[in-house]
């Protein structure tokens, strides 16, 4: 499972909490059954790049057919150039069949290039449920149960429009570069993701009317995570709640030893300038457990910083939670933890175990998000 929503951990998230409160969504309207169109930056700052349509396709400006062929575009003088040909600031391929293919990756409907600074961008422009269909499908394994890829879909959701309200721009709704959910065209889909996303299409959590910031993450280990303890911000839905169902699955427990070597390294590369560590002490943990802030035993004396530093700086696989201790043994530092990601939100794991218990993805997302209203918006 990925759980890339943990690296969401930033002044990012924290401007998108803050900005959340005042005027509730109005950039994006959910109508059960209505494919609502979405724009996805996939690629920025490129002169040059080859896009292989195999369906005839039009080009917008132009109103001429072409046959299905692999085209180059370039940039030239604010334009784009596309087999040589120019056709202005910003251009909208339209395959017939809906697909298209750029480094490598298959995409579903247009293929919207817009310059800018001299170079071009890409945006993906379909809709937002076929964005899901390949969201869910990268976030949790297709032979989940259905009632889990459901609530994986109605979280996915949920999660894209308050990210779309809070990033959008004049050109795209959603980054692709960014990193918040996964997502890599339709090779990210299965049969069971897209019909996981048909089965609640358009529905989104909301809580006091609003759209909610659906947070999850891969394994809470045995409990959630409040999400003041980790993104700063106190929302009566994010509160810390037990969890039993992921007790059996592979990222429940682990034990990593990381050489200090490495350790000294990472923190180099983040500007810490030490060259000997002999130990790291856990100085503050929240309730449930997590680890807040460490002290860095080195040859500069102590130094202090949160787990989130140490994590992204160590690697957030190797460091797979704040919920560990950790002792020295010669130039190692063994780390026992429980639980992958953040642990704010759905448990994916979790999800997993309730729905083979018999919940149904209602009953999922209630238990973790706590009092929300499930429907369209
Ligand atoms: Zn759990």
């Amino acid at each position: 499972m990925k759980n890339l929503i943990s690296i969401f951990i930033s002044g990012i998230l924290l401007f998108i909490l803050a900005g959340c409160g005042g005027t509730g969504y109005s950039y994006l309207k959910v109508d059960r059954g209505i494919k609502q169109s979405l724009r996805l930056l996939l690629e920025k700052n490129k002169t040059t790049s080859a896009v292989a349509i195999n369906s005839p396709f039009k080009i917008e400006s132009s109103g001429t057919s072409f046959g299905p062929k692999i085209i180059k575009i370039e940039v030239n003088s604010n334009s784009i150039i596309i087999d040589g040909n120019s056709y202005g600031a910003r251009v909208k391929i339209i395959p017939e069949n809906q697909r298209f293919t750029i480094s490598g990756i298959e995409y579903r409907g247009n293929l919207i290039l817009y310059c800018e600074d001299g170079k071009f961008n890409a945006v993906e422009d379909f809709s937002i449920e076929e964005y899901l269909y390949g969201v869910v499908g990268m976030e949790m394994s297709g032979n989940c149960p259905i009632e889990a890829l459901k609530a994986q879909a109605v979280a996915a959701r949920t999660f894209s429009y308050y990210e779309a309200e809070i990033r959008h721009t004049k050109e795209y709704d959603i980054d692709n570069l960014l990193q918040s959910q996964a997502f890599s065209g339709t090779s990210s889909e299965n049969p069971n993701s897209i019909e996981a996303v048909n089965q609640t299409s358009g529905e989104v959590m909301k809580y006091n009317g609003s759209v909610i910031f659906a947070a999850f993450s891969a394994n809470c280990g045995g409990y959630t995570e409040d999400n003041k303890e980790v993104f700063g911000i106190q929302l009566p839905y994010l509160q810390a709640v037990p969890c039993t169902f992921c007790k059996r699955y592979p990222n429940a427990s682990w034990q990593d030893e990381i050489s200090s070597d490495h350790i000294i390294a990472s923190l180099r590369k983040k500007g810490i300038d030490i060259y000997n560590i002999n130990a790291i002490e856990i100085n503050d943990t929240s309730i449930t457990g997590r680890v807040k802030q460490v002290s860095l035993l080195t040859d500069r004396g102590n130094i202090r910083i949160t787990t989130n530093e140490l994590r992204l700086a160590v690697g957030s696989n190797k460091l797979k939670s704040a919920r560990f201790t950790v002792r020295t043994r010669g130039n190692t530092m063994i780390f026992t933890g429980k639980g992958w990601g953040h642990g704010v939100g759905m448990c994916q794991d979790g999800a997993d175990g309730m729905a083979r218990n018999g919940n149904s993805y209602r009953r999922i997302l209630s238990r973790y998000y706590i009092g929300v209203e499930i429907g369209p918006k």
